[in-house]
């Protein structure tokens, strides 16, 4: 359903399309330059492969050398955890607002309707997600939340939030009102709250990589600064940023290097936040792991690559996904996050063409999670109605019976012909098949047989003697 509401919105899917398309050659172009892509992805890969693998053994070097240089580290098994300790650290910190750095993770926890729950005023400083709460809206894209508005539509927003009676739709004009806007906020507030890109193993470090600086802000000026970060955002050693920073920023933006590359370990006198605190959250992420065929979905940098290159997110766009990760990552990562049961259409928003696992930066093989996936739904569905009849297995059995005996094929081809003549539209396609098929069609469109098949063709041609 929300896939259909998004295709009719043609204002929507010519913004998704144009943003995925500038982003998309800005990529191209920055890859092409790089005559050693292709090792730079199988290292990004293997290092990513040898953290999963140890997990337990980074994440205890990441707390002890962050807590050696001052920082506290904070274990949350779930969102609910989570959204609990940043509330009473905030509360602690004694600040009713919160300047925050963008970061799915908290999109993830849905941290802002938890702060506002208990007084606390979250203020988002990138670009992007300003426009998102401003708006009222959600993200739909990992990199660029809200890449679904044109500049007509942010200015009106702008000009109805900050009460800004005349407002120009140039970029200048926008990034000037957001930063008038913001730069009070970032001398006032008194805490600030963010994700990760990256936790270093080795020194207890934090990276978060950026292009507007918003973030810079964020992690010097607080007094306080909270960090929640999945568990699986761990690299081994300071030395793997060289790879993850080269393959990441190319991937995500275009761009050879982010304009803001920020590090910071623990807490120094005289120089950024007095308190430093990182909420290292599991939600799942274990079980992702325990799943030998799925768990490569944490080998993700998160840097989009794969929305934008996705056919189906570039029609539909990421809120059709129902999920804060969007587009083939949001497919695969979605339903391991959450129960199957919830998210049970989303290994099927794929038209599994490979076209994510061609850009990602890490190498993650999208499209045999995917079908993984798709076995565990139909696992799921079927566990418990033993000796039922199961529809989808059903039809299955009956094509294989079909495929395997020429005659057969032959005989269903001609009945097929004589069944769908009701069906066929004026157009030459079914929209619609009857009974307990209905839901087949109910997203999808079927091309009638062709008149004359390709062996009658071949057999006519020969007779012909040509
Ligand atoms: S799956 Fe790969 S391409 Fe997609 S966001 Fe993650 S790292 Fe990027």
């Amino acid at each position: 359903m929300a896939a259909k509401a998004a295709m009719g919105d043609t204002q929507l899917r010519q913004n998704v399309r144009h943003a995925t398309d500038v982003i998309q050659a800005k990529r191209a172009r920055v890859v092409a330059e790089m005559p050693d892509w292709q090792e730079l992805r199988e290292a990004g890969r293997q290092i990513r492969q040898h953290t999963m693998e140890h997990l337990d053994y980074y994440l205890q070097e990441f707390e002890a050398n962050c807590t050696r240089a001052g920082g506290v580290v904070h274990w949350a098994t779930d969102a609910e955890e989570a959204r609990r300790i940043i509330v009473e650290l905030v509360k602690a910190s004694g600040s009713s607002e919160v300047i925050k750095i963008k970061s799915m993770t908290t999109e993830e926890i849905e941290l802002n309707p938890a702060l506002e729950a208990v007084g606390i005023h979250p203020f988002e400083t990138d670009l992007a997600e300003l426009i998102i709460q401003l708006g009222h809206d959600r993200p739909s894209h990992i990199v660029v939340p809200a890449l679904h508005k044109n500049r007509q539509q942010i200015r009106e927003i702008f000009q109805r939030e900050m009460n800004l009676s005349e407002l120009g739709e140039q970029p200048q004009d926008l990034a000037d009102a957001a930063r008038i806007f913001l730069r009070e906020k970032f001398l006032r507030v008194k805490t600030g709250v963010g994700g990760a890109n990256f936790l270093i193993a080795e020194t207890g470090g934090v990276c978060v990589v950026e292009s507007e600086g918003n973030g810079r802000m964020c992690l010097t000026l607080p007094e306080t600064l909270i960090t929640v970060a999945g568990i699986d955002k761990v690299l081994p050693r300071f030395e793997d940023l060289e790879v993850m920073l080269q393959l990441l920023p190319r991937s995500a933006t275009g761009e050879r290097m982010n304009p803001y590359n920020s590090i910071w370990t623990g807490v120094h006198p005289g120089d950024g936040p007095r308190a430093f605190h990182v909420v290292l959250m599991d939600n799942a992420r274990t079980s992702v792991l325990a799943d030998a065929e799925g768990r490569e979905t944490l080998h993700c940098i998160r840097c989009a690559a794969c929305q934008n290159a996705c056919p189906v997110y570039r029609q539909t766009g990421g809120h059709a996904y129902g999920s804060v990760y969007a587009g083939p990552i949001g497919a695969i990562l979605t339903p391991q996050l959450q129960e199957m049961h919830h998210a049970q259409s989303l290994p099927y928003a794929s038209s599994l063409c490979g076209a994510c696992y061609e850009v990602c930066p890490v190498k993650i093989n999208i499209p045999e999670v995917l079908i993984h996936l798709r076995n565990k739904v139909v696992r799921q569905n079927t566990a418990g109605v033993a000796g039922l009849f199961d529809v989808e297995a059903g039809v299955m059995k009956a094509m294989a019976m079909i495929f395997r005996s020429e005659r057969r094929f032959r005989a269903a081809q001609r009945l097929g012909r004589v069944a769908e003549k009701p069906l066929v539209g004026k157009d030459g396609w079914i929209g619609w098949l009857p009974g307990l098929l209905g839901g087949w069609t109910q997203a999808r469109d079927l091309q009638e047989m062709p008149k004359e098949t390709f062996r009658a063709w071949w057999e006519k041609r020969g007779a012909n003697g040509r």
